[in-house]
């Protein structure tokens, strides 16, 4: 096992981890543990360079510390990327190195299931560390946390409503839907059954053609959906889509969905969206019910986890009701609140020790 150490700024912790015997490679990062140990998935992807997966886990890494803190969760941020195919460069061996690479953190860096990774794959990792959260409910973990990142989603969606168009009931509005996959075919299934219309895109046609059919729904080629008249665009595929290219073309009055990293570039894009009159609901807030139920049901060991994520309304109208007042975009102003979070945890904890 050869494990390197990376330094960055605003990091605690970076491993570069190589098993030469299985021929794994994968980095692990670790933001931030102020609030608590950093939990985030293991993603497994083709990165074209090593520079392109460190960028990746470290901004997902990131995101991860802003969405705990966010919901009020006692957890930090980290993340894992496991370099390679999923389809063709999966083996026992590398996910059970994985485990042990895991193992070096010690508990500060917790793991759960991103793209790419199975829960067969999950249970695979977990035969070598104890730091594994939703495990299938039969073996006594938290389960798919995809259903309940949509009921989070689908909680968001009726704060934006209620905050733009002073409205809650959703019935014959349009919701255009990004990629059907674990997240986004949950949110349609959830917003059919309110009676609401949509439209879906996928790069996966036959998946595509399926929902469409089952839900009623307008199917479009990827590229189209964000020529879409609709009242909501919900991105529930990769990150990066609101962009120069894109923002031009949307004709919504909101953004809420379940991507992480929506915004191709934060400020930018979050100003233009405001001054464009379209109300965004940042990314890591509202998709935060996934993580949410791995807290209260693998961390806390409670049973509901519905009235926490609930919750996600208030933290979204909040954000909202400040970048109304001060003219700065709502994710300035939810990575302001959140940061001050983190400022009082550090505080706190520095006066402690
Ligand atoms: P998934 O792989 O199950 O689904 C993604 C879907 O998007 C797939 O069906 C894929 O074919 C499709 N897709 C890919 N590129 C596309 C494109 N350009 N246009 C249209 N469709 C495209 O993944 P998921 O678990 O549903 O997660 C979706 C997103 O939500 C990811 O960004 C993920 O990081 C984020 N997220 C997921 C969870 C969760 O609980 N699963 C929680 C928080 C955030």
């Amino acid at each position: 096992m050869k494990i390197e150490k990376i330094a960055k700024s605003g990091f605690e912790e970076i491993l570069v981890c190589e098993d030469q015997a299985s021929g794994l490679h994968a980095i692990i990062a670790v933001h931030n543990t102020r609030l608590g140990p950093a939990l985030g998935g293991i993603r497994m992807h083709p990165y074209a360079t090593t520079a392109d997966a460190l960028r990746d886990v470290t901004l997902l890494a990131q995101a991860m510390t802003y969405k705990s803190a966010a919901s009020d969760l006692k957890l930090g941020g980290g993340k894992a990327v496991i370099l390679g195919d999923p389809a063709a460069d999966k083996s026992p061996e590398r996910l059970y190195a994985m485990g042990r690479f895991i193992n070096e953190f010690k508990g500060r860096y917790i793991a759960a299931k991103d793209l790419g990774i199975t829960t067969e794959d999950l249970i695979a990792v977990a035969k070598e560390t104890i730091y594994m959260t939703g495990l299938p409910e039969t073996m006594g973990g938290s389960g798919d946390p995809s259903p309940w990142t949509a009921e989070g989603i689908f909680a968001g969606i009726r704060a934006c409503f209620q905050f733009k168009l002073k409205q809650l009931n959703l019935a014959g509005v349009t919701v255009a839907i990004q990629g059907i996959g674990h997240v986004g075919l949950a949110l349609a299934r959830r917003l059919h059954s309110e009676g609401v219309k949509l439209i879906v895109s996928d790069t996966n046609p036959d998946l595509l053609k399926e929902v469409a059919e089952k839900l009623d729904a307008k199917a479009v080629p990827p590229d189209e959906i964000y020529d879409m008249p609709c009242e909501v665009f919900s991105p529930c595929a990769m990150g990066g889509i609101i962009n120069d290219n894109t923002i031009k073309r949307l004709q919504c009055s909101i953004i809420a969905g379940g991507a992480n990293n929506q915004l191709a570039d934060m400020e930018k894009h979050d100003q233009l969206l405001r001054d464009q009159g379209i109300l965004y609901a940042p990314d890591y807030i509202i998709n935060a019910g996934g993580v949410i139920n791995i807290y209260v049901k693998d961390i806390l060991k409670e049973e509901d986890a519905m009235p926490w994520i609930r919750k996600i309304s208030g933290h979204l109208l909040d954000v909202f009701e400040r970048s109304a007042q001060s003219g700065k975009g709502v994710n300035f102003e939810a990575d302001k609140l959140t940061q001050a979070r983190l400022e009082r945890a550090s505080i706190r904890r520095d006066s402690d020790s």
